[in-house]
């Protein structure tokens, strides 16, 4: 075999990077004119990090753990336009972890706010809104959180709220040594929230403040997933399911109408994965009867918590069979680092019909699965920064969303519990997913392709996604004339 002349070595060599080129997502986008101009910008601001952790990898922001990086991402020109750029859609994320903690801190200044235990970890406080003093826990007397604030100061107690519902930690890899450790004080936070955020005056500001705060993150659609706690108020009156749905629904058609180019929200029940066959049932009744009150609010069903601790799909597989085929499945699957274990979930998900898949990290261990994600258009919501915070990767550049992007996976990207690791709702995970999982190749189109990608796999039927598109297209415009406006600048 002789060898090819170095001429055409090289012809060839730039064939091999165009076809690797025209694999990736995004390569599909054409841009105009104005839109290649704010491509050069960006990615002059994309080579400048690249060139930087290039020379230092430890300073390369992706290679590094979010909790060390929050401070360098604020002042990243890069991140400060991405949040800018109209993002469309998140599509995975869960009720009572989008909003920031500053909506909480502020409900604990509320009357009627009573507080057993102290601040310690692994076994936080309780908290409970009553008009007298709760009886005894265990011997345990409540206090008032009033009278705790008059003891400890607002600035302390405040500092307190925020540290308790936060995974933070300035030193989260010795702090964090396992993912069930992590898992367990993720799972902690939520059960502590939960009777401050479901008090019904909570519940509503709550719901409320997460949409303002992912408007102002330049999102304008959400469909999220809800585990439907009982909510409750000062004089005994627990909300049901339903009755929570039709609040969530209320606060969302009046946010529409306050912010006119918001497109909407959707909702998915999503209840545990650990519970008993009973409870399961009686999760199925509930998924059927919302389903039918709320055909188009509730867009479908999903299980949580973590996998490789709760129960198997195959559990649940013969009963999810025989639900109504009009309500679709988003099933979390493949969130684990196990290979033929947990990540069987994924095989479940497929079969049984899912429209998308939460997070399918380990999906890129299985090629059926991949072959069946592409030829059934079934989409992968990754969260980047969930995975890393959650112990399944350290380095977002080992992240298997890197070879999603490289091959045309049907993808978006989401952020799933932003607000316990201090991440704005979308534009953290929108930063590392182009600078961290992306090629240094790819480029405003990828990012453009996300944001189509999210109204596209959404669960809005085609009228409402020409709708959103149409609004979408105006913010993105505007987000391309402003951004050469201040090019020129
Ligand atoms: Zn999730």
């Amino acid at each position: 075999m002789s060898r090819v002349s170095f001429e055409q070595f090289q012809v060839q060599r730039a064939e091999f990077i165009n076809q690797e080129e025209n694999r990736a997502l995004g390569s599909d986008v054409v841009l105009n004119e104005d839109e290649q101009k704010v491509n050069s910008h960006i990615m002059k601001l994309k080579k400048a990090e690249l060139d930087v952790g290039f020379k230092t990898p430890r300073d390369f922001t992706p290679a590094r753990h979010f909790f060390q990086a929050l401070d360098k991402i604020k002042a990243s020109p890069l991140f400060q336009l991405i949040q800018k750029m109209p993002k469309g859609a998140i599509l995975h994320a869960h009720d009572t972890a989008i909003g920031s903690m500053e909506t909480i801190v502020k409900a604990t200044h509320k009357d009627h706010l009573w507080q057993n235990g102290d601040f310690d970890r692994p076994d936080p406080p309780k908290f409970q809104f009553s008009k007298s003093k709760p009886n005894p826990l265990n011997g345990s007397e409540w206090r008032s959180v009033a009278a705790i604030r008059r003891e400890i100061g607002n600035e302390g107690y405040n500092n307190n709220i925020r540290n308790l519902f936060s995974l933070y930690h300035a030193d989260p890899v010795n702090a964090y040594q396992c993912i069930n450790q992590i898992w367990g004080t993720f799972s902690n936070i939520f059960i502590s929230l939960e009777p401050i955020v479901t008090y019904k005056p909570v519940w509503e500001e709550y719901f409320y403040q997460s949409l303002e705060e992912l408007y102002a993150d330049n999102v304008s659609y959400l469909e999220f997933r809800g585990v439907l706690p009982p909510v409750y108020d000062l004089e005994n009156h627990t909300y049901g399911p339903e009755e929570i749905v039709q609040i969530y629904y209320d606060l969302s058609e009046k946010f529409k109408k306050t912010h006119p180019d918001f497109i909407g929200v959707k909702f998915i029940y999503a209840p545990h994965r650990l519970g008993d066959d009973d409870a399961f049932k009686g999760y199925m009744d509930i998924a059927e009867s919302l389903h039918k009150k709320f055909p188009a609010f509730v867009a479908g069903f999903d299980l949580v918590g973590q996998e490789d601790l709760g129960r198997p799909h195959v559990d649940f597989n013969e009963r999810l069979l025989k639900m109504s085929p009009a309500i679709q499945f988003f099933f979390h699957a493949g969130e684990t680092n196990w290979n033929y274990g947990t990540d069987e979930n994924l095989i479940d998900a497929i079969l049984l019909g899912t429209k998308r898949i939460g997070h399918g990290f380990a999906a890129i261990k299985h090629p059926r699965v991949l072959e069946e994600i592409k030829k059934r258009n079934i989409c992968i919501e990754l969260n980047p920064i969930s995975n890393q915070v959650l112990k399944l990767v350290d380095d977002f550049r080992n992240h298997p969303g890197s070879y999603y992007f490289s091959d045309n996976y049907p993808v978006v990207i989401s952020s799933d519990d932003p607000a316990f690791w201090c991440a704005s709702p979308l534009s953290h995970d929108f930063y590392i997913a182009f600078l961290g999982l992306a090629s240094a190749r790819q480029d405003l189109r990828l990012l453009k392709k996300l944001a189509l990608n999210s109204i596209e796999y959404s669960a809005m039927s085609k009228a409402e996604k020409v709708e959103a598109k149409h609004k979408w297209n105006i913010a993105w415009n505007n987000f391309i004339d402003q951004t050469i406006k201040s090019i020129a600048e």
